[in-house]
């Protein structure tokens, strides 16, 4: 396709973001949308397999995929079939369907703690249903969560996911740093933060509060700081602390669902948690997620027990028939070895990028998703060796990227979905050897 001249694309966006910013704080509708890289929202006209299209018609390959939603691509035609029979179905809203129950038996033959299930809208939305859960369920208030680990925007949660290094208390023993003004002053009371992977902090975290701990609530793999795997054995002692002090094992797969595999994290780390939510790619785009759980605790939801999670919109069937399509094309035989093939080669050919480029930039996978931390070397294995990263680097990256057809938003992890294909991949990767390069000129190297 031809491409117009870059000052008629830069003046479409521009005057989109100028008209946008009148009526959308900031041009945009999720603050995560905002572009510090490119200096306005990438504004999209529409999506097709691995790529998005900007308002001329220009298309890049999508490096972001929804924040992880759209695992299947974009415009997946099983998706699309799933959703429509559901709109012929009469657009229903609020009442209950066999194609529920159906998706939670699906769910409960897939993934390990399953054994009963209940559907909800946003991730924020069912972890802080899955919260008040675990504390009916315990009869406790307190939780433990990890630093630099994301689980929505409740104000009883909303704590210490990416705080200022200066802001976030003893590196062994961080305070609970509250993301956002307006949360109320004592919702922190109830977290106890600990750093990831250091088992000798989580064991004094349960040994002075174990009593009171309602849940250990973390990313079973911190993709919410690029990608950071638990090492091992500390999956596993998470279960064990859990098991000793009467607390829930409550795993956010908010991003790691249908990741790795149709079993999520837990499958993949072989540690079984009480509780889980399954979001994100579990919709195939949709806006759905999933409460899933033991039968032991999940019965402590209305109407049998007394922890309240209901709502107008819980369960449309427009999402109900989008995850049970994702489930089956996550299921049909080699969906995962296909994945696997690509990502082989993407992550070979980007650490051959890295490496002839000398720019320090370490790159961390797992399945289709990814960190970079630029300007860091060592291994990253929790959010303080993150947090360092270089981000005027990565914005000087990923706008050379935009200018080379390829799309990543400034985020903690990118990633890509099986639309995208070995010849996708190597579009993307000439562009990050031509991105790494300028970076290079920057940085003041020939
Ligand atoms: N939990 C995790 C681990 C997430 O990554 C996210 C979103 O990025 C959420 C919860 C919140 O989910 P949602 O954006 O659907 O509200």
């Amino acid at each position: 396709m031809a491409r117009p001249p870059e000052a008629a694309l830069v003046n479409r966006a521009a005057e989109l973001y100028d008209f946008a910013s009148r009526y959308l704080p900031g041009g945009v509708c999720a603050s995560a949308r905002a572009n510090a890289a490119i200096g306005h929202p990438f504004y999209v006209s529409r999506g097709d397999g691995a790529l998005l299209y900007d308002l001329d018609g220009r298309p890049y390959v999508d490096m972001c995929t929804s924040h992880g939603a759209s695992l299947l691509g974009h415009n997946h035609p099983g998706i699309k079939a799933a959703v429509q029979s559901a709109l012929d179905a009469g657009i229903l809203c609020a009442n209950e369907t066999e194609h529920a129950a159906r998706l939670a038996s699906r769910i409960c033959e897939l993934v390990p703690c399953a054994e009963m299930v209940r559907f909800g809208g946003s991730g924020t939305e069912t972890v802080m249903h899955g919260v008040r859960l675990a504390r009916t369920a315990t009869g406790r208030n307190r939780l433990i969560k990890f630093e630099g680990h994301f689980h929505g925007y409740a104000d009883a949660l909303n704590f210490s996911v990416m705080p200022p290094l200066d802001q976030a208390g003893p590196a062994h023993a961080p305070r609970a740093y509250p993301e956002s003004a307006g949360m109320p002053a004592r919702a922190g009371d109830d977290v106890i933060v600990v750093p990831f992977n250091d088992p000798i902090a989580l064991e004094a975290a349960f040994a002075s509060h174990g009593h009171e701990v309602a849940a250990l609530l973390m990313e079973p793999v911190n993709y919410d700081q690029g990608c950071i795997e638990p090492l091992p054995g500390f999956a596993a002692l998470c279960r064990q602390l859990c098991d000793r002090h009467g607390a829930l094992l409550f795993f956010d797969e908010v991003l790691t669902a249908c990741r790795m595999g149709v079993g999520g994290a837990q499958a993949y780390l072989g540690v079984t948690p009480d509780l889980c939510v399954l979001g994100k790619a579990f919709g195939g785009g949709m806006p759905i997620s999933a409460l899933a759980g033991s039968r032991r605790v999940m019965r402590h939801l209305k109407p049998l027990g007394h922890s309240q999670m209901s709502g107008t919109y819980l369960a449309h069937p427009t999402a109900i028939a989008a995850a049970l399509a994702a489930l089956d094309a996550y299921s049909a035989p080699g969906y995962y070895e296909r994945l696997d093939v690509v990502c082989r080669h993407f992550y070979a050919g980007f650490q051959r990028c890295i490496e002839r480029s000398g720019v320090v930039l370490r790159l961390q996978f797992l399945g289709p998703r990814f960190g970079l931390y630029f300007g860091v070397r060592e291994p990253v294995t929790h959010y303080r060796q993150a947090a360092v990263k270089d981000h005027a680097a990565e914005r000087v990256f990923i706008r050379a990227c935009f200018e080379r057809g390829v799309f990543f938003q400034p985020s903690a992890h990118h990633g890509f979905s099986s639309a995208h294909t070995v010849g996708h991949m190597d579009q993307v990767l000439l562009a990050i050897e031509g991105a790494l390069a300028d970076l290079r000129r920057e940085q003041g190297e020939p």
